[in-house]
């Protein structure tokens, strides 16, 4: 006879990829906390689960990816959360960057412009009990005036250049962190502070994401259906 599948802890291998991430740096621990409370296994599709807790990106449909956990923490660090902050995400996607700003305790108004994420991921934060997390379905590059302003804003799909609503969107003292580059899919994650003395800009180092499509990112072009949504 057969032995059967082992049965695998998600936990524990939570916990493996969160050993992982300190080793690359990762070191505020209410981010670690997060990454290992979120169980990122039921944001990827089924076809995946067994790959979730690899450091990679896998595909969500509809030509997008969830980031890999190293950008996620890294975001999630770089953007320097406390609780109880109020958060706009740009680029649900699958709702995990969302969860992870929700379990460090902040309150995320997250933005997807694609209609078949929009539904599904909203059905699964719903699912899940996540209370404070708001989604939207509408183009992110022009922000949400009506939820303004916002202590930290974060974009995760890369755009050629900072969208200004999102700018004027920001508390001072907040903090926006977004993937800025000429080229689509080839960005630097830059990050901007918003003092009474004007935007301090930092470069965050290289980084690849899927385009940032909208009124102040990157024009929907080509024949991907995707793409086409919302323009
Ligand atoms: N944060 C996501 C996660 O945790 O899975 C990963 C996001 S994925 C890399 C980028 C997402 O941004 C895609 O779902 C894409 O449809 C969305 N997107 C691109 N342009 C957008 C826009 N103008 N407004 C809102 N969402 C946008």
């Amino acid at each position: 006879m057969r032995n059967p599948s082992p049965v695998i802890d998600p936990k524990r291998l939570r916990r493996r990829m969160v050993n992982e991430l300190k080793v690359r740096g990762i070191t505020d621990p209410a981010v670690l906390q997060a990454m290992v409370e979120v169980p990122r296994h039921l944001f990827v599709q089924e076809a995946w689960r067994t790959q979730a807790y690899e450091d990679a990106s896998l595909p969500i449909g509809c030509n997008q990816t969830i980031s890999q956990p190293f950008i996620v923490a890294l975001m999630s660090q770089e953007l320097e959360t406390s609780p109880g902050m109020r958060i706009l995400e740009v680029g649900t996607g699958s709702g995990y960057q969302a969860a992870i700003l929700a379990a460090l305790g902040c309150t995320v108004f997250t933005i997807e412009r694609l209609r078949e994420l929009y539904q599904s991921t909203s059905m699964l934060l719903r699912q899940l009990g996540i209370r404070n997390i708001h989604m939207q379905r509408r183009d992110g590059t022009l922000g949400l005036p009506e939820a303004a302003p916002f202590d930290r804003i974060i974009v995760t799909a890369g755009g050629p250049e900072i969208p200004r609503p999102l700018l004027e969107q920001l508390d001072t003292g907040g903090i926006l962190l977004i993937p800025v580059g000429d080229k689509p899919r080839l960005q630097r994650l830059v990050r901007i502070r918003k003092t009474f003395q004007g935007m301090l800009k930092e470069d965050l180092g290289p980084v690849v994401f899927v385009d940032l499509i909208g009124d102040h990112g990157w024009q929907a072009t080509g024949c991907n259906v995707h793409n086409k949504e919302l323009s």
